[in-house]
Order: structure tokens, then C-alpha cells, then sequence
């Protein structure tokens, strides 16, 4: 099943050698396939000699307008996910580069740990668009309609459960951290209490047992999350 992003090729667009050094070594270890362009030259140049996943791009570069950048980036492709990385003092900038076609954008300086989380969860949502149906084992899911089952029992299921469904279900056989949930399925800056969660995870166990599913096929772990058991 894809795991959000593992293996994912990231074009890294930063000019500042520490900073673009360190995102290439980061996102290396968390087994991304890397690129690195330190000006908008080199980034179009590596966008025409081989497609991209994700681009996370600069605004400031030497050489050019990185909203500029932005928008030649989204001509070449429109499938791809740009996150722009920028200075908090040119947030005007990112909107302006939301409007050229950006997906999101994160403010200097970020939390790693942040980050890498949002860069996997706009890697599952474009797969998850490009992707009709989801299986794992007799629960089917369609991501288009919003709808699951299994087998021929289609789940009565509110939205949130629907997309705490979803993503259990795509990284079926892995063990997910709470706040990993929390941030996928609720607001990611949602302080609420984590009982929610249990809540809802209750109630998809319900709702899949009642459809002929094993109870534990939503695993606990203790102290850490959940996991979707493969069979
Ligand atoms: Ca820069």
C-alpha cells in the first residue's frame, strides 16, 4: 500500500547551502528521492530531465522570482505538489504563490518533524486523487465517491470516520502515531482532546464489525496508535 511518500521524489529548490543541505539529508533518511536546485535555472532544468512529486521551493532565489518559478513549475506539471518555503517577512509572497499554483506553504523557520508530516499528507491526497479504489483485504474504498465496504456491505460512515478509514487503510499493515492521525483526519493544529480519536476508532470498529469485518482489524497500540491489519 503507498505509506504517503516513501520513495517519493522531492526536488529541493534552496539557495542557502545549510538550509538546502539539510532539508536534502532530512528528507534522504526519510528514504525520499532527492534533487536539489539552488537557483530557478537549475530547477527548470532538473524539472525537463525528470518528473517530480513534490517540489519544495524557495522564494528568494539569486536568480529569478520564485512565484515565477512557481508558475513555469505548474505549467510543466500540473500534477505535481509545490510547498513553498519562505521567510515570514514574505508572506505576501506565498499568497501570491498560492495563486501561481502552489499547494501550501510553510514559514522559516520550520519544525522538521512538522514539515515532513505535511509533505506526507499532501503526497497521500494526491495519490488518494489519482487513485479510484483503495482494497485492503475485503474493505474496499472509493476515494472519488466517499464510499466503502466490505465485501458487498457498504459502511454507513459520517465523514470523519470516512477519513480516518482512509488513513488507516493506506498504510494498512503500518503502525500510525495518534497525532499522525489527528493531523490527518482533524485540523492539524486541533488541540482538542484525543478522545475524539477513540471515539471514532470505536465506532469504525463497530461499523465494520456490523459489516462482517473482524473486530481487531483496527489494531491498538498501546502508547503509540493504531494499525490496520493486513490479513
Ligand atoms: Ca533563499
Amino acid at each position: 500500500m503507498d505509506d504517503g511518500g516513501m520513495g517519493a521524489r522531492v526536488l529541493v529548490v534552496e539557495d542557502d547551502p545549510t538550509l538546502g543541505g539539510g532539508l536534502v539529508a532530512t528528507l534522504a533518511a526519510s528514504s525520499y528521492e532527492v534533487r536539489w536546485a539552488r537557483d530557478c535555472a537549475q530547477a527548470r532544468a532538473l524539472m525537463t530531465s525528470g518528473p517530480a512529486d513534490l517540489v519544495l521551493l524557495d522564494l528568494g532565489l539569486p536568480d529569478g522570482d520564485g512565484v515565477e518559478l512557481c508558475r513555469q513549475i505548474r505549467a510543466l506539471d500540473n500534477q505535481v505538489v509545490v510547498v513553498v518555503v519562505t521567510a515570514r517577512t514574505d508572506e505576501a509572497d506565498a499568497v501570491l504563490a498560492l495563486d501561481a499554483g502552489a499547494d501550501d506553504y510553510v514559514a522559516k523557520p520550520f519544525r522538521t518533524v512538522e514539515l515532513l508530516a505535511r509533505l506526507r499528507a499532501h503526497l497521500r491526497r494526491r495519490d488518494a486523487l489519482g487513485q479510484p479504489d483503495l482494497r485492503v483485504g475485503r474493505t474496499r474504498l472509493d476515494l472519488r465517491a466517499r464510499r466503502a465496504w466490505v465485501g458487498e456491505a457498504e459502511l454507513p460512515l459520517r465523514p470523519k470516520e470516512f477519513e480516518l478509514l482512509v488513513a488507516l487503510a493506506s498504510t494498512a499493515g503500518t503502525a500510525v502515531r495518534r497525532e499522525q492521525l489527528m493531523d490527518d483526519v482533524w485540523d492539524e493544529h486541533w488541540e482538542g482532546s484525543t478522545k475524539t480519536l477513540d471515539v471514532h476508532v470505536a465506532n469504525l470498529r463497530r461499523k465494520l464489525a456490523d459489516a462482517g469485518e473482524r473486530w481487531d482489524r483496527i489494531a491498538t497500540l498501546r502508547g503509540f496508535g493504531y494499525r490496520f491489519e493486513l490479513d
